[in-house]
């Protein structure tokens, strides 16, 4: 017998207090009483959040008789036995504007699954209807944008129309592809392109006046059509086709932002409203390359993470974290094409590129906490650590982003000098689309357990790599760049960011006072006993003002070596350090090419 699909229906009915209205019905639940959940966290994003508690009412009914509900942990309801169709409705408070969570007011709504439609426990296979109703109508009213596929063209009742009631109708494959298309609901600016024949929709929420949509488009566009040649070079096939139309970017303009989201065949994106090209700009903005390298980004996670995974994501367990440490792999590697499809699809040319890459150097090599933790073991403490951050973070952990795509930097040469440049780190990526990602869906049954990469890297390249992977992902070591650079005829040099005498610190304003936000493991203002966190008051009787420039101004008086008296208030208590300043540290990483020719393999 077919399982019967699970009907949800999302109403957003109180715009002004951001409430949306959920309704699920289950059409044969559990005789011995359904149990029903929301995920305890959102994938591609490692964090506890409990969605839950956004959740204001619950109440479930059964041929119009109340049912009991009872809670049995932070997200999870049991339902008392019942005969005939279980509807359970909530409402749920939806005002977080991130790529997370859930967002509505009278301009527009957001939703990701995961923060609004429970699972129904046992039915995770079910497949899932969903109906949107109540969208206002002013000003023509607003539309829905998202990856879902309406049902009319997925099911197999084709004359059935996608408006039933007047309401859109969604189809999804199961539970997980129901969480898995973010929603955008409103009157968006819109823009379609076509990348490979396969339809992509770019939305733009949030004011933004002469937006030049046509522009980002036709970037995208090449990003995109780069990125599923080098995955199909043959048969130049969209990933996403498996379970979607087409690809959609959401993408949420604020003042200030950033941030990305990757989906089976959608991203959610946070931009900043200055890092976007308005029309008649004869020079795109600086940030604007920022914007195009997380497009670059969420799009990658289409092939490498939404369908190359990682054992431990197979199948997500929306209850409780999900402990892989390979993320060094999904994010790194990730992080490392991410820029690299900017410079292939000539968004960006070789000398933005290689600033690009010398700026990832110095950033993990400015942290010591790279000495104290692998990425291996970085990627397993995600969800307590990564995303825990606090001001000893530096020294204390590595990212597995920057970390992860030096190692995929340093594979790629490695390999490509290995093979005398017949293979790179490209054949690793396209054989792991084939051999894992490609069929993914709609089983789900495969992902890469921890061991099996280095092999994987051996018969696809010939070269091995087992002794790299174990010093620089399981291990704490620096990836060896600059000789892995000179065999391909790049110099690695670093120099002085500037000449100023330092005190191994980094300092934020906040409000009038300028706080010390890191203090570097093993610098001079750690010798010192200056503590992150402290607030700078004065440097030898001298007040400092509230921004870099301001301390920077009072420290060019001085040559390294020199003593400073440093009054902090800690607290509520000024306190008195002697600090020896250092000379200037070598932290700018620069790339170029060998003025003599690069040596042969
Ligand atoms: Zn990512």
């Amino acid at each position: 017998m077919k399982p019967k699909p699970i009907l949800y229906n999302l109403v957003p009915f109180d715009l002004a207090g951001h409430r949306f209205q959920v309704t699920v019905t289950i059409a044969d639940p559990d005789p011995k009483g359904q149990v029903v959940s929301l995920p305890a966290w959102i994938p591609g994003s490692y964090l506890i959040r409990d969605f839950a508690r956004q959740i204001e009412t619950i109440n479930a009914h059964c041929h119009r008789t109340k049912v009991a509900l009872t809670k049995i942990d932070n997200h999870t309801w049991r339902a008392s036995p019942c005969k005939g169709s279980l509807i359970i409705s909530l409402v749920v408070y939806a005002w977080d504007l991130s790529v997370r969570g859930a967002h509505l007011d009278e301009s527009h709504g957001f939703i990701n699954g995961t923060s609004v439609f429970l699972c129904a426990r046992g039915k995770e296979a079910n497949p899932c209807i969903l109906t949107i109703d109540g969208l206002p109508k002013q000003g023509g009213g607003w539309k829905v944008y998202t990856s879902l596929p309406p049902v009319a063209s997925s099911s197999a009742s084709m004359s059935r129309a996608a408006s039933h009631r007047g309401s859109i109708r969604y189809w999804a494959n199961n539970y997980d592809d129901l969480v898995d298309h973010p929603i955008e609901m409103g009157q968006p600016q819109v823009a379609r392109f076509k990348a490979c024949g396969a339809e992509h929709e770019m939305v733009f929420t949030g004011l933004i006046p002469n937006l030049d949509i046509k522009r980002i488009t036709a970037d995208v566009k090449k990003i995109c059509e780069a990125q599923i040649r080098f995955f199909e070079p043959e048969t130049a096939l969209a990933p996403f086709l498996d379970t979607a139309f087409k690809y959609v970017f959401l993408t949420t303009v604020v003042g200030d932002g950033y941030g990305g989201l990757e989906h089976r065949a959608s991203t959610a994106l946070i931009a900043a409203r200055k890092d976007l090209p308005v029309v008649g700009q004869s020079k795109a903005p600086v940030g604007y390359a920022t914007f195009l390298g997380l497009v670059s980004h969420e799009y990658f996670h289409t092939w490498n993470v939404k369908r190359i995974k990682p054992a431990a994501f197979v199948p997500y367990n929306f209850a409780r974290e999900n402990h892989t440490r390979l993320l060094w792999i999904f994010e790194g590697f990730t992080s490392y094409y991410d820029e690299l499809f900017l410079l292939r699809s000539g968004v960006i040319d070789q000398r933005d590129y290689l600033t690009a890459l010398g700026k990832q150097i110095s950033s993990v090599w400015a942290t010591p906490g790279r000495h104290k933790q692998s990425v291996a073991q970085s990627s397993f403490d995600a969800w307590t650590r990564y995303y825990k951050q606090d001001e000893n973070s530096p020294n204390a952990i590595v990212s597995y982003y920057s970390k992860g795509a030096l190692i995929a930097l340093g594979l790629d040469l490695k390999i490509r000098h290995d093979s005398e440049h017949r293979f790179s780190l490209d054949d690793v990526m396209r054989a792991l689309w084939q051999q894992f990602g490609k069929n993914f869906y709609p089983l789900m049954d495969r992902g890469i357990d921890e061991k099996s990469f280095a092999g994987l890297v051996r018969t696809t390249t010939g070269v091995d790599v087992s002794d790299e992977i174990n010093r620089w992902a399981y291990g704490t070591e620096d990836v060896e760049l600059q000789k892995l650079f000179r065999q391909h005829g790049i110099e690695l040099v670093w120099q002085q960011s500037n000449d100023l005498p330092t005190m191994h610190l980094r300092v934020r304003k906040q409000g009038e006072n300028l706080v010390l936000a890191q203090v570097y493991e093993g610098g001079a203002a750690h010798h010192g006993g200056l503590s992150a966190l402290d607030v700078l008051v004065a440097i030898d009787g001298l007040k400092v003002d509230a921004s870099q420039a301001a301390l920077d101004t009072i420290l060019s008086a001085y040559q390294p070596g020199d003593s400073v008296e440093v009054h902090v208030f800690r607290r509520d208590e000024l306190r008195q350090f002697t600090v020896q300043l250092a000379a200037p540290a070598l932290n700018d990483c620069v790339l170029k090419f060998s003025p003599e020719a690069p040596p042969r393999a």
